[in-house]
């Protein structure tokens, strides 16, 4: 039988899955030596065998005994012992890090003798009494369910009785005092005692961590963040170490670099006399890391050594949790640090310029997530006026929202529509979902490393924490500034992530410097002249290029889309919409070409369309001269661009009730529309249909694209346009346009001398085009997936109904992680798209292949186009960074494509 429990010597980084993150990095730095009291592993595999049985998995309590009876053996006292007892923290750690959102129970193994032995040993009484509370408050809240308000309001009692301000107040007989009491409460609530045996308590404390991994807001993190409801967590079982023992302790958190910019430098905080929850709450304000050189310096210059070690070791940012116990550093945690995007590229490019990192590898280390990011505006700091408040520059990003003061209001305004700021003394995890609803946070608690700043940065959040000036009241819902403006709930702010700084009011917002970067072409030059990060996003740009296989195309049906997706590194036009054409002044011709009613009238519609037509694919050709343009032919239902229904109806019922005569036109025009009426128009007459059933639509088109190819060339250009035919589902239908496509460039190379060759190729967006892709390749020169429809009609869901009726409702239910519109399902439409991939190239090879749905665009599906073998994505032009930043990640993740792993790459 497979293990359940991994000593921290037996385990590694490359263990996740099973030891959970955290645990995988205990044991990671107990092989390289560091400092790291010792302790052990249980394994996710046992939490998923718990929850799925609500049963303790066989054999569990005597690994745990075996593991438990080493760790006493290594440290030379055992858990509990009377005299001098070995104390035990409990932890989760999931795969994926989730701060603060599952539990945690410190000091097992206290009980009502070896409380005496720790006041003993630790030479005090009140450290003792305290750290014996803590555990029957930590144990009877998380461990046996008593709410955790009852103990809270105990002590506020005790508090209140003693005329004491805080815990500092009571001493060790209050405390004593306080036990008792804790300990009747947990009868009172439950029914039974607590448990005085140091082995259960450490059974049962493994068992409810194993359960914190249900709890609705780990729920809510793990849906946020897209991680697997079925992973479970691991539980680490430690060697307590007390950061709370006096002045020449404490604990602290920091950063091999800084989270924010990249910058090098020590960052971090340090809290004296305190242990690690105390740092991370952000409680009490800590002091910056430096001031430990200090308090402490041989403690300092050891931790500074340690980090460096981290650092070259995982090659990458790292941050960590330490405590100081009596002037001995103890190492409790590392990871490969959370990271804003601008650090991640900033770091990426400095860790290969130290020469830790290839080329390669520093790619892998940056996100088209965190490039996109980096192309939103900021403030425009000419704009920009004395602020309310200064903070710490949490997590950058400009955000404008109006203020509220709780969670619960963040959340029901922002449903409503609203952007909102969320203002808190600090966060908590209860804060989850506000955080999420809120366009910013801001805290007037808690440095860098705070749950509010911790949080928001893995969520791309803009947060400024710790704005000390300010005095946030939650419960009046307004906060006063230091010159004492204030700003009551609904007021509008500014906050700036990127400064630290949070402004009154709207502040307009200016361009970011990588956005300059690309609309100046994208060059290094371009890059200098941006600065900021700009550089930095540069070379993984750069990198990307050179690796990627994936071409990138841009959707976009005018000159200036076109000019600026090549600007941004497009390689031609994937889709070129022409539907968009015919709508302001031009409706009247094409209602005039759906109103007429014999062939003759149709034409002279159709004539009057061409020129205009004409003049709208010269121009395209012209911006994306030398590269390929896909032009595809009308796909939308007609009716969509006559007048609304409602409207009609409502013009001619007035005319008439008037008594006079409505406009023959309006008449005709709601004649037209009730006759065309469908009750589901994206499955009626629409597409390839569209140019079979409407006479001389087809022809005017394709003579538009091929007499701007002919002015084009003779204007001394290089047009490649291609056609495109909509929603085909059989070859027949693809048959049919395609002789008439070939007959109009025929006449057309006749008319002008000049030979004029446009591939014609479909689009694969319904399902039976791709499960007949090797027939309909034999008529079609490339395929293009449209995966908008081809997700509507393979889920059966409706595109434009969907996601606002009900998809939050599946989200919540976990019937999917992330809508199908957005990240390619894989296994259904992807299946799809790779059948009709083989079964096309399989017919036809040489057949070209990509895709110009919104998935284009979208990180994760980008590496499944790449793995199953596309030549382009295509997509709108401010996501053509992201493409070929993704296209190339995508290159050197490799491997060939499976179900169910399109995922991955969005974290
Ligand atoms: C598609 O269906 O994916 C597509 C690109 O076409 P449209 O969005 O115009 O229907
Ligand atoms: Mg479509």
């Amino acid at each position: 039988m497979a293990a359940y429990v991994y000593d921290f010597a037996e385990g590694g980084r490359e263990q996740a899955g099973l030891l959970g993150g955290k645990g995988a990095n205990l044991a990671e730095m107990t092989r390289l030596g560091l400092p790291v009291p010792p302790g052990f592993t249980v394994t996710t595999d046992a939490c998923r065998a718990y929850l799925a049985t609500g049963a303790e998995p066989e054999g569990l309590r005597e690994e745990v005994g075996r593991h438990l009876a080493a760790l006493e053996r290594a440290v030379g006292r055992r858990l509990g012992q009377p005299d001098d007892p070995l104390l035990l923290s409990v932890r989760s750690g999931a795969r994926f890090s989730m701060p603060g959102m599952m539990e945690t129970v410190l000091d097992i193994g206290l009980n009502d003798d070896s409380v005496q032995g720790l006041a003993k040993t630790s030479g005090s009484e009140r450290f003792a009494r305290d750290s014996h509370r803590r555990l029957l408050q930590m144990f009877g809240s998380t461990v046996m369910g008593v709410d955790a308000a009852v103990f809270e309001d105990a002590l506020t009692r005790m508090k209140r009785d003693r005329g004491a301000a805080d815990d500092l107040g009571l001493d060790a007989s209050d405390l004593a005092v306080l036990a008792g009491e804790y300990r009747r409460l947990i009868r009172e609530h439950t029914g039974e005692d607590f448990p005085e045996d140091p082995v259960e308590q450490l059974r049962r404390a493994v068992l409810a961590v194993f359960r914190s991994w249900n709890t609705e807001r780990a729920r809510v993190y793990r849906r946020r963040e897209h991680i697997p409801d079925d992973l479970g967590t691991a539980v680490n079982v430690q060697a307590m170490v007390f950061g709370n023992l006096g002045a020449d302790s404490g604990s602290g958190v920091a950063f091999t670099r800084d989270p924010a910019t990249g910058r090098p430098g020590v960052y971090g905080d340090y809290l004296p006399n305190a242990q690690g929850e105390d740092v991370v709450s952000g409680i009490r304000n800590a002091v910056p890391l430096a001031e430990l050189e200090r308090l402490d310096k041989p403690s300092y210059d050891r931790l500074l050594e340690i980090m460096r070690t981290l650092e070259h070791h995982y090659r990458d940012l790292c941050d960590i949790e330490f405590t100081i116990e009596r002037g001995t550093l103890w190492m409790l945690q590392t990871r490969v640090g959370k990271r804003t995007a601008e650090a991640a590229f900033a770091i990426a490019a400095a860790l290969t310029d130290e020469g830790l990192t290839g080329p390669d590898e520093a790619l892998a280390r940056v996100s088209g997530e965190g490039l996109a990011r980096l192309m939103f505006p900021r403030f425009d700091t000419a704009a920009v006026g004395e602020p309310l408040a200064r903070g710490i520059p949490a997590s950058p990003g400009a955000a404008v929202g109006t203020a509220v003061f709780t969670s619960a209001e963040a959340v029901r305004r922002a449903a409503a529509g609203e952007r909102v700021v969320l203002v808190r003394q600090e966060t908590t995890p209860d804060d989850l979902p506000g955080m999420i609803a809120a366009q910013a946070v801001l805290t007037s608690r808690g440095g860098k490393t705070s749950h509010a700043a911790v949080v928001a940065r893995g969520m791309g959040k803009v947060c400024v924490c710790g704005a000390d000036s300010l005095t946030v009241d939650p419960a009046a819902r307004r906060f006063t500034t230091a010159a004492g403006t204030v700003v009551e709930e609904g007021a509008l702010l500014s906050v700036d992530g990127t400064a630290g700084a949070v402004h009154a009011g709207a502040v307009p917002l200016a361009d970011s410097p990588v956005m300059r970067y690309f609309e100046d072409g994208g060059t290094a030059d371009a890059a200098r002249a941006a600065g900021g990060v700009a550089e930095a996003v540069h070379r993984a740009m750069d990198r990307a290029d050179g690796v990627r296989r994936l071409g990138v195309r841009a959707n976009a049906d005018t000159p200036e889309d076109a000019a600026r997706a090549r600007r941004f590194g497009a390689e031609g036009i994937g889709l070129c919409r022409t539907e968009h054409m015919f709508l302001g002044e031009r409706r009247r011709l094409v209602e005039a070409m759906i109103l007429a009613d014999g062939q003759e009238g149709r034409d002279r519609a159709l004539a009057a369309l061409l020129p205009l037509q004409r003049g709208d694919f010269a121009a395209i050709l012209a911006a994306m001269d030398g590269l390929p343009v896909t032009i595809r032919l009308l796909d939308p239902p007609l009716h969509e661009f006559l007048p609304d229904r409602t409207d009609l109806a409502v013009r001619v019922a007035s005319a008439e009730a008037a008594g006079g005569h409505p406009d023959p036109h309006d008449t005709e025009l709601l004649a037209a529309v009730d006759r065309m009426h469908e009750e589901n128009p994206m499955l009626g007459l629409r597409g390839v249909r569209l140019g079979l059933v409407v006479p001389g639509l087809v022809a005017m088109q394709v003579r538009a694209v091929a007499e701007a190819v002919v002015e084009r060339r003779r204007a001394g250009g290089d047009p490649r346009a291609e056609i495109m035919v909509p929603l085909v589902d059989t070859v027949e239908e693809l048959r049919l346009v395609r002789a008439e496509v070939e007959r109009v460039l025929a006449e057309v190379s006749a008319e002008s001398g000049t030979e004029v060759r446009c591939p014609v190729g479909t689009m694969i967006e319904l399902p039976r085009a791709a499960l007949t892709a090797g027939a309909i390749a034999a008529q079609a020169e490339f395929f293009s997936f449209g995966t908008n429809d081809l997700t509507q009609t393979t889920w059966g869901f409706s595109r434009d109904d969907v996601e606002a009726a009900f998809f939050s409702a599946y989200l919540d239910k976990g019937i999917f992680a992330v809508s199908p519109f957005e990240t390619i399902d894989v296994d259904g439409v992807g299946r799809l798209v790779r059948i009709a991939v083989e079964e096309g190239r399989a017919a036809r090879p040489g057949l070209k292949t990509g895709v110009c749905g919104e998935h284009g665009g979208d990180p994760a599906s980008v590496h499944f186009f790449h793995r199953v073998g596309l030549d382009y994505v295509s997509c709108s032009p401010f996501r053509i960074p992201v493409a070929r930043l993704e296209a190339g990640r995508a290159a050197l993740a490799g491997g060939t494509e499976g179900p169910g792993d399109a995922g991955d790459a969005s974290r």
